[in-house]
């Protein structure tokens, strides 16, 4: 028998759990707040022709072979590797840390294996166990690496001191002793040659779902479904009942300027004294397309507020704490499923969201078939 199915939210996560039950015969409807489709990988053409990332860069990569199929179904990826540069007062390095930025910063010349001697000498093995941003840093480079890319650029990303953060958010950049500057290793990279939108909007466009957009969809509606999977906050669905989960939000201030304004996608700003934390020019993110005029934004970190996009999760040990109890209250519901990274409150990459709206829809067309309750989380939230 098919199901009458809500997902709210028409971000990846929505977008893919919606796909895979449509295709499985279920009817079903999917609620976004937004004017438009694809959260915050949302792209959209701007007015100079360059394809614009409107919240932020967004990079696919993967090493989810079952991930880079399944996307490729609804679009061509273009090959694209992923280049960050960072500023340290007037010079710029390459970004994440490799040879070239280890020579740079020293003024050095040494090999590979004597750059990796040197950062050796300048870690601080007297952290063993390391817990938070900060130690992760020391223990891995050292004091004087940390100091000038990471603590600045974290303090004014994360508005909080880099000793309060878990060591985790480190640990998504490489050190290398090489001089390969790509940003990301895995092994499948790429930007879809139209954008993410087109991407989104193929995935929903199937006979059983049906999109409403600008549509907040509260608890109390969804109770004609069947089931509804929640890619939305969660605290929204439990109506804050107790207290906002804390989000940084973004700004960006964009300018249109002629040419090239700085050779490559992002140029991070990690001195405390600049205010932005990156500078994204975006048509370097579609280098198949040429343009004579040029996007760019800059980029501001703050909490986010009640009407704010959220982006970020914080997840210091308070809200995890609160966390708690949004779970706890998730687990007595039946007839829902919570996703992605505003329903898990994880900090997701494009990449595993699918990875884990697609093992959320498996679950879920497993638990039909034998009659089952479909889970309340695929992935516990507070691993
Ligand atoms: N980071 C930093 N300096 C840099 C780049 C990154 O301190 O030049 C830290 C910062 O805390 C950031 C984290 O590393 O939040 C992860 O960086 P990533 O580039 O993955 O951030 P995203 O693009 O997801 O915002």
């Amino acid at each position: 028998m098919p199901l009458r199915v809500a997902v709210v939210g028409a971000g990846f996560s929505g977008a893919v759990v919606a796909r895979e039950l449509a295709e499985a015969g279920h009817h079903i409807e999917v609620f976004e707040s937004r004017d438009h489709v694809a959260g915050n990988c949302h792209t959209r053409r701007h007015s100079t022709g360059v394809m614009v990332h409107v919240y932020g860069p967004h990079i696919f990569h993967t090493q989810h072979e079952r991930v880079w199929q399944y996307v490729q179904r609804f679009g061509t990826f273009e090959p694209y590797r992923h280049r960050v540069r960072a500023m340290v007062g007037d010079k710029a390095y390459q970004m994440p840390m490799n040879l070239g930025l280890i020579n740079a910063f020293f003024g050095t010349n040494f090999t590979p294996q004597e750059a990796e001697a040197f950062v050796a000498s300048r870690a601080d093995a007297s952290v063993t166990n390391p817990q938070s941003f900060e130690e992760q840093a020391l223990r891995l480079v050292g004091r004087e690496l940390y100091e000038a890319f990471f603590a600045g650029y974290t303090r004014k990303q994360w508005g909080v001191d880099p000793r309060e953060l878990p060591a985790s958010i480190l640990a998504r950049l490489p050190l290398r002793f090489t001089d390969d500057d790509s940003y990301f290793s895995h092994p499948y990279q790429g930007i879809p040659e139209h954008g993410y939108t087109p991407i989104v909007e193929a995935m929903l466009d199937h006979p059983n779902i049906t999109v409403h957009l600008s549509t907040r969809m509260p608890r109390v509606r969804l109770a004609e479904f069947e089931h509804t999977f929640w890619s939305g906050p969660i605290d929204a669905y439990f109506d804050f009942e107790h207290g906002r989960l804390a989000y940084r939000t973004l700004d960006f201030e964009p300018e249109v300027v002629t040419g090239d304004h700085q050779g490559c996608p992002v140029v991070n700003y990690c001195d405390a004294s600049v205010p932005y934390t990156r500078i994204t020019e975006h048509k370097h993110f579609a280098p198949w397309e040429s343009h004579d005029q040029s996007v760019i934004y800059r980029e501001y970190s703050r909490l986010c507020e009640a009407n704010d996009t959220p982006y970020y999760p914080v997840r210091l040990v308070e809200e995890k704490a609160q966390l708690l109890e949004y779970v706890q209250l998730a687990r007595k519901e039946t007839g829902v499923t919570f996703l992605g990274r505003l329903g898990t409150y994880r900090y997701l990459d494009m990449d595993v969201t699918i990875h884990e709206a697609l093992n959320v829809a498996d679950a879920a067309k497993a638990a039909i078939a034998v009659g089952r309750v479909i889970p309340a989380f695929v992935v516990d939230p507070l691993a």
